[in-house]
């Protein structure tokens, strides 16, 4: 049965690891942490979830490292109206073969930096590359809000966060005032 996993908050050092490539795919543990993630992401209303931010929880772990694994999940929700929707997607050791375009600044948020929203700079077209929870390897152009959960996620990988990539700090805003003028004029 999945569980609603814990989320690690800015600050706790697993947010800042980089995580371990998954080798055994069929492992019954990386099937699970997939389930828990899935469910993690409905019930926290994210549009992805990464597994280094639920290391705190003692799943997503390995020994000392974290798994190269991610949920995207888009679909419209109280955080994003406006988002697409797509089917709960696992990507496994993702990687993002090419970018398209100049980076554009979009609003992101993050399940691991509660009350805060960043313009972040993002290609808005990307060709990647994954292996899905069955095993099978995946190559696929992602677009926009998609694409820019892709990067948002593989970061965590990497042990960045939104904030790294915020050109200023007059690109921060509160949650609440992000609610006030910006979801509001959507
Ligand atoms: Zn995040």
């Amino acid at each position: 049965m999945a569980q609603i996993l814990e989320i690690a908050q800015l600050g706790n050092p697993v947010l800042r690891r980089c995580a371990q490539a998954i080798v055994n795919f069929n492992d019954p543990q990386v099937q699970s942490l997939i389930d828990d993630l899935i469910l993690t992401a409905a019930q926290t209303q994210g549009v992805g979830i990464a597994a280094p931010q639920v290391s705190v929880s003692g799943r997503g772990r390995v020994c000392d490292s974290t798994y190269r694994l991610f949920i995207v999940a888009s679909r419209p929700n109280l955080r994003y109206p406006n988002a697409p929707v797509m089917e709960p997607t696992a990507m496994i050791n993702p990687r993002i073969i090419n970018c398209c375009g100049e980076p554009v600044k979009g609003w992101e948020g993050c399940l691991s930096v509660p009350g805060i929203r960043g313009l972040v700079p993002r290609y808005p077209t990307i060709q990647v590359e994954y292996t899905s929870r069955a095993g099978n390897l995946h190559q696929v152009e992602l677009t926009d809000f998609v694409a820019r959960i892709f990067q948002h996620e593989l970061d965590h990988l990497d042990g960045k966060v939104f904030l790294d990539r915020v050109e200023s700090t007059q690109d921060l805003m509160s949650e609440s005032e992000y609610q006030k003028q910006i979801i509001a004029n959507l």
